[in-house]
């Protein structure tokens, strides 16, 4: 051990005792060999670029600007509109308000945005909406075509005469004569004899007013909508492209190069204390925000269960990198030992998580926030396996038990509803083939039983083995090999019985 204070190491040294303790290593099995630590500050840059991003838009009637978000400008026409637009664009170029506006909003993400790669901000709050409108040349502003219909005469022909202004006449059906007194030769009350009467839908004048048009021949523009004209509209949206650059990152030292290559710049977020300059406007859309990332970083010699390492640790709370998976070992060691019974494999701490979040039924990933290093997937994989087996293997006479009193007490209702005649009772009552229906519902309801006693007594039992407060999940349990014997036993148990009690009474 070197005299120098190291700080940082210490703590890293301490994390890794905290890992280290009831996993099978002792402190003297991780020591400190040496550090060299140093107060590095990093310094970074943004180049900022105003980009304009420009939506295009056209459509019927007034405009609608208001709505889009945006200050929003009408101008009488196109030629007034391109031009104001591009003075806005020039405008807002020429202002440092969009430098300023940037920078806020970067100062509200992770780090004031460093390490923000390739970014683009939008500036919503400077958009601006022009917009100019444009006559219908359909039309010619008038919001009106001639109607096709009635080709602009505003009549059409009476569909119920055929244009011949004359019906039948419905009172003798064309007859003539009287249909109330048919022997006296009297004339039609209606036709007087005529047998025709003037169409009663056009009154005779053999045309109508045309539907479409209501007589107006004129209908509404159809490619304007009736609004003559239609509005141009341009929405000029400010962006900025962000460029994340750091300098003099050659003299960075080799852990931390690796660390960032792995990590990204935005690492140093949460570990570093991070100042942004004033930006520098470098005229012509361009502006620069300067950075520093300041933090302490160590490169530490380490002897991890007798294996020599460099571990890299960065920042205040000491994040370690390059940890070799020094766990691996012994908890490969319990894996090996074949003999191991469930009580000796949880004798190490790492293996009585991985039970409680297994008992649990939460996700692996739980076990791996609370292992972020040191263990590699492979052997956290083994001891998964492990760990599965051997609570299965554990449980199996809780569960062989409880099956045991499952079958009697299935064996006993089942003679109580089939001695009652309970299921004759009830084919009898609907349907003969209503007995097969009653044995389906009987035996489901068994599996079913079955299924959630022998979860429940597995999960009792494993209560009995992790540590309190722990919860245990009835889900986690798997029903496996003796849950279907069981259901089979189950199932035959009622066949014999319904057999026998039949064979009994007849
Ligand atoms: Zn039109
Ligand atoms: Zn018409
Ligand atoms: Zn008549
Ligand atoms: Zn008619």
């Amino acid at each position: 051990m070197s005299a120098h204070p190291h700080p940082l190491a210490d703590k890293a040294l301490a994390k890794l005792h905290r890992l280290a303790e009831g996993n099978g290593l002792s402190p003297a099995d991780i020591t400190l060999i040496g550090a060299e630590e140093q107060g590095i500050a990093f310094r970074a840059e943004m180049l900022l670029t105003l980009e304009t991003s420009l939506e295009k838009k056209r459509y019927p009637g007034f405009a609608r600007a208001a709505r889009r978000g945006g200050e929003a400008t009408q101008l009488s026409s196109q030629k007034e509109m391109d031009s104001a637009r591009a003075g806005f664009e020039t405008q807002i170029s020429e202002s440092s308000r969009w430098i300023n506006e940037t920078v806020a909003q970067l100062k509200e993400a992770p780090g004031n945005g460093f390490g923000m790669m390739a970014a683009d901000i939008t500036l919503d709050g400077m958009a601006r909406v022009f917009s100019a409108s444009e006559t219908c040349t359909s039309c010619q502003g008038s919001g009106t075509a001639p109607c096709t219909v009635c080709q602009s005469t505003g009549y059409v022909t009476c569909k119920h005469c055929q244009g011949t202004g004359q019906e039948l006449c419905p009172t003798c059906n064309g007859r003539g004569t009287d249909p109330q007194s048919p022997h006296e030769h009297k004339y039609c009350p209606t036709c007087a004899g005529a047998t025709y009467i003037n169409c009663r839908f056009c009154l005779g004048r053999r045309q109508v007013t045309c539907p479409a048009c209501n007589g107006r021949g004129r209908t509404s523009c159809a490619v304007c909508g009736g609004h003559g004209k239609f509005t141009l509209e341009q929405r000029v949206l400010p962006t900025v492209r962000a460029e994340f650059r750091p300098l003099e990152s050659a003299e960075l030292p080799s852990g931390l190069r690796r660390a960032l290559d792995r990590g990204g710049f935005k690492l140093l977020n949460r570990l570093a204390k991070i100042t942004v300059g004033t930006a520098e406007d470098l005229g012509n859309k361009k502006a620069r925000l300067a950075y520093e990332a300041q933090f302490p970083y160590a490169e530490a010699r380490a002897r991890l269960a007798g294996k020599a390492a460099r571990i890299t640790v960065i920042g205040e709370k000491a994040v370690l990198r390059d940890v070799p998976p020094f766990l691996d070992a012994p908890m490969e060691a319990a894996l090996d030992n074949a003999k191991a019974t469930l009580d000796k494999a949880l004798k190490l701490r790492a293996m009585g998580d991985l039970l409680a979040v297994l008992l649990s039924g939460r996700e692996l990933m739980d076990f791996m926030r609370q292992y972020p290093m040191g263990l590699s997937g492979q052997v956290v994989t083994r001891m998964r396996e492990h760990v599965l087996r051997l609570v299965q293997e554990r449980t199996l006479l809780a569960r062989a038990g409880a099956s045991c009193f499952c079958l009697a007490v299935l064996g006993g209702i089942y003679y109580a509803l089939l001695a009652s005649h309970l299921r004759a009772g009830f084919a009898a009552m609907l349907f003969p083939a209503a007995a097969y229906l009653f044995d389906a519902f009987v035996c489901g309801l068994s599996l079913l039983g079955l299924d959630m006693a022998l979860r429940f007594a597995a999960a009792s039992h494993m209560r009995s083995l992790t540590r309190p407060g722990e919860k245990v999940a009835l889900s986690g349990q798997r029903t496996g090999v003796l849950g279907l014997c069981v259901g089979a036993c189950a199932l035959f148990l009622y066949l014999a019985m319904l057999w026998f009690l039949g064979a009994v009474t007849r």
